[in-house]
């Protein structure tokens, strides 16, 4: 079912590399929520200046749900190129401010960002009117410890970013690394359940109807979750492995043992988790990821699914 959507609000739907963006049209100033990875910033910018984007207009801030790579990796350009503000969510400014390459998930991760200023910050509870419409900023921690969502309560919309998406959320620490990630990922659930909500526009995935099926999916991961911590610690590297291909592309086969050697998460993990030789973690993450068809070899190469 397609999602009714008020017109001033656009959503732009990417590929799990760049989060979704959402374009909240208004007399003003128009605001754009969440601005992908940053390798995809110059496409970025050619949706914000088409005619479904802002269309010669100019853009007078920048918001995003949390700040990891694929979401706020087109910040930067973005307001380079229109002088706009930039919000993030209160918990995340100060890491942007030092920018802590590991609590955002960057070095520690392999990804990139490039790096930017906050002009304000979002507290959750708060209430803003973008778009003409009223949003509230909701704490979502779990994915993100820091991360928010916004609720329009007049078109029951739901902006989750990765909170919720219609098949699961975003990968989560597991309870060795960080204990508060996955009873934080269960009470937002919780939270999220007791809005009222017709349509999700979640930060990767086309915008959905049925926020209850997607309710129930989350929930059965999260008690997978709860039951077997290995659960979320494959499930995180696999994400993280998945999204360095679709970064990159292509990688010799070859290079995975020293990626996963020297990537600090992958190293922590296998240190923590697996105790296994490089080479070996590798060699059982890509068996995981070709059975998913999450990635398949190509020669002596692997190649995205
Ligand atoms: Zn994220």
């Amino acid at each position: 079912m397609k999602a009714p959507l008020p017109p001033q609000l656009r959503v732009f739907v990417r590929d799990w590399l760049s989060s979704n963006n959402i374009l909240l049209k208004s007399a003003a100033g128009h605001v754009l929520i969440d601005t992908g990875y940053v390798r995809h910033a110059p496409l970025m910018l050619a949706l914000l200046a088409s005619r479904q984007g802002l269309d010669g207009d100019g853009l007078a801030r920048i918001v995003n749900t949390h700040c990891h790579s694929d979401h706020m990796g087109g910040n930067a350009a973005v307001a380079r190129a229109y002088g706009c503000r930039i919000a993030v969510p209160e918990g995340e400014a100060p890491l942007i401010e030092r920018w802590d390459t590991k609590a955002l998930w960057l070095d520690y991760t392999g990804q990139t960002a490039e790096r930017f200023a906050v002009d304000d910050v979002i507290v959750p509870g708060s209430t803003h009117v973008w778009g003409d419409l009223e949003w509230r900023a909701l704490a979502a921690p779990g994915h993100d410890m820091s991360a928010v969502v916004f609720h329009n309560a007049e078109h029951r919309i739901l902006i989750s970013g990765d909170a919720l998406w219609e098949n699961g959320y975003g990968l989560i620490m597991p309870r060795g690394v960080d204990p508060a990630a996955l009873p934080a990922t269960r009470a937002t659930l919780d939270m999220l359940s007791k809005l009222d909500v017709a349509v999700v526009i979640p930060g990767h995935g086309e915008p959905f109807t049925d926020v209850a099926a997607a309710l129930e999916r989350a929930y059965g991961r999260t008690t997978a979750f709860e039951v077997d911590e290995m659960r979320v610690v494959r499930h995180a590297l696999k994400v993280l492995l998945t999204f360095t291909l679709l970064d990159r592309q292509r990688m010799p086969l070859a290079e995975l043992p020293g990626f996963v050697d020297h990537v600090p998460i992958f190293r922590d993990f296998n240190a923590r988790y697996f105790r296994l030789p490089p080479d070996a973690l590798a060699q059982r993450l890509v068996g995981e990821l070709e059975r998913a068809h999450a990635l398949r070899r190509d020669g002596s190469d692997l190649v995205p699914g």
